[in-house]
């Protein structure tokens, strides 16, 4: 394990110092001020406990100093092998850095400092202003208010093939706006579901969802699979999930990950929106305690987002074919289950969708997916809307985990939006010719549980991965 990175800031010469004064003169308000320096001298540090006793230190220590985990979703998970990254505040380091090398616990610090990084991956917004509609900048991360008024434009602009429209309304009263993409012509076709964002601080998604979008409307003319999938299917589009979240990500806290809502007992706000779903609600991988990034909720759909959500899946599931939701990071595309180890009745046909859309994305930048059932691939975990999705009745369920492995981790820098959401558009291009294809179904073949077995049963695309065997991100 390599111990040292180098801070990824970079000094200016004197010289260009007045024109930085000028450009910043043009960031938009609504950024936080890059969150009032909160982050400064931050660390995202990554750890894998080589046994269980360090796992056990490592967990103790976790609750002591209440850290960020970025990897794996709660400290729970946290066990023998597991890639851990921690963002761990600057007065909380050195204690935890000191106790790492007093325990002989190998380390290796991914982000230097928090909040350098997160202003050098906005680099690009420093030279932004504002444009018309027309000029919408995919390769820029967006408010919420920005992406709401960019899809009131499409609506207007697009008539003939978009339709916007709002299925209810968040804990914070915005409306939940769906973008619906195909012709309006035919009454009854197949559809297919995208969310983005139901973890506020995954940004790579919302942008994916935008970058769809955009994708359809200026390739259904020339690309004969675009005009295919949009000639025979709807497309329901959810570019921010959890808006609330999202915009409190904004403003106020870059790495929550919740939703908004409260609770009667407790100071903390917010559920997580993949873990209040009606299947096997709040069991094996969801926590009870409100104060946890995985928290459960009081009850299931108790999010009116999640509930939103689930009632317009419910309503429309006769018609709609794939559930497709876009999470960050790991480089992952999950499918169910993942709250038990068992597999699904349509397993080969999802498989092979998702070996086919894996090296699909590789063929653009050489980037490697893995992918599997999600218990054997990331964890166990219940109440997720994939698992919900698929066991009410839509066959093809899928989960992505966007770039990247960790380098960046939350902070995927905006230079990398481009070649993220070219590869990932030809993985979803791939999933959705497949479901125009005719596909046998097959009997169940339950998983193993033991861990080797597991690791054989395993599909990994490429090699090289062994240090991410056992990576849980925050699905
Ligand atoms: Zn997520």
């Amino acid at each position: 394990m390599k111990f040292h990175r180098s801070p990824s800031s970079r000094s200016l010469p004197a010289a260009f110092l007045p024109l930085c004064w000028l450009l910043l003169e043009t960031v938009p308000l609504g950024y936080g001020h890059l969150y009032n320096n909160r982050y400064a001298g931050d660390k995202v540090i990554r750890l894998i406990p080589q046994t269980e006793e360090e796992a056990h230190a490592l967990k103790k220590m976790y609750h002591q100093l209440k850290v960020d985990l970025w990897q794996p979703g709660s400290i729970s998970y946290v066990s023998e092998g597991t890639v851990t990254d921690v963002h761990i505040p600057q007065n909380a380091s050195r204690t935890l850095l000191a106790f790492l090398q007093e325990a002989h616990i190998q380390y290796k610090i991914l982000i230097e400092d928090l909040q350098k990084a997160l202003e050098n991956g906005s680099s690009l917004r420093t030279q932004r202003n504002r444009r018309s509609l027309s000029d919408y900048n995919y390769e820029l991360y967006h408010s919420l208010e920005e992406i709401q008024s960019w899809m009131q434009h499409l609506n207007q602009t697009h008539s003939a093939f978009i339709q916007v429209f709002s299925i209810g309304r968040s804990y914070e009263g915005r409306p939940l706006f769906i973008l619906k993409l195909g012709r309006k012509s035919r009454a009854y076709r197949r559809a297919v579901w995208i969310d983005c964002g139901i973890h506020a601080r995954e940004w790579i998604g919302p942008a994916f969802c935008q970058w769809f979008v955009r994708e359809a409307l200026l390739t259904y003319k020339t690309d004969p699979a675009m005009r295919k999938m949009l000639n025979h299917l709807d497309f329901y589009i959810m570019p921010v999930f959890n808006v609330d979240g999202y915009h409190f990500s904004w403003t106020h806290d870059r790495f929550w990950r919740k939703t908004r809502s409260r609770n009667s007992r407790f100071r903390c706000r917010g559920v997580d929106a993949n873990r209040n779903w009606k299947v096997k609600w709040c069991d094996e991988g969801a926590s009870v305690h409100p104060c946890d990034d995985t928290y459960c909720g009081p009850f299931p759909e108790s999010e009116p987002e999640v509930k939103a959500v689930a009632n317009f899946l419910r309503k429309h599931r006769k018609h709609i074919r794939a559930y497709l939701s876009f999470h960050a990071y790991a480089q992952m595309l999950l499918y169910p289950y993942s709250y038990k180890y068992a597999t699904i009745p349509n397993f080969s046909c999802v498989e092979t969708a998702a070996y086919k859309a894996v090296r699909a994305l590789r063929s653009v930048h050489g980037v490697r997916y893995r992918y599997g059932p999600a218990s054997q691939t990331l964890y166990v975990s219940s109440g997720n809307s994939m698992d919900w999705a698929y066991k009410n009745g839509i066959p093809y369920a899928f989960a992505f985990e966007l770039r990247d492995t960790g380098h960046f981790g939350f902070l995927l820098p905006e230079m990398l939006i481009k070649p993220t959401c070219t590869e990932t558009m030809l993985a979803v291009k791939n999933i959705t010719m497949h479901l125009l294809q005719k596909c046998p179904r097959e009997s169940p073949r339950v998983w193993s549980a033991d861990p080797e077995k597991a690791d054989a049963d395993q599909r990994v695309l490429g090699t090289g991965w062994k240090l991410f065997a056992k990576t849980r991100a925050t699905f």
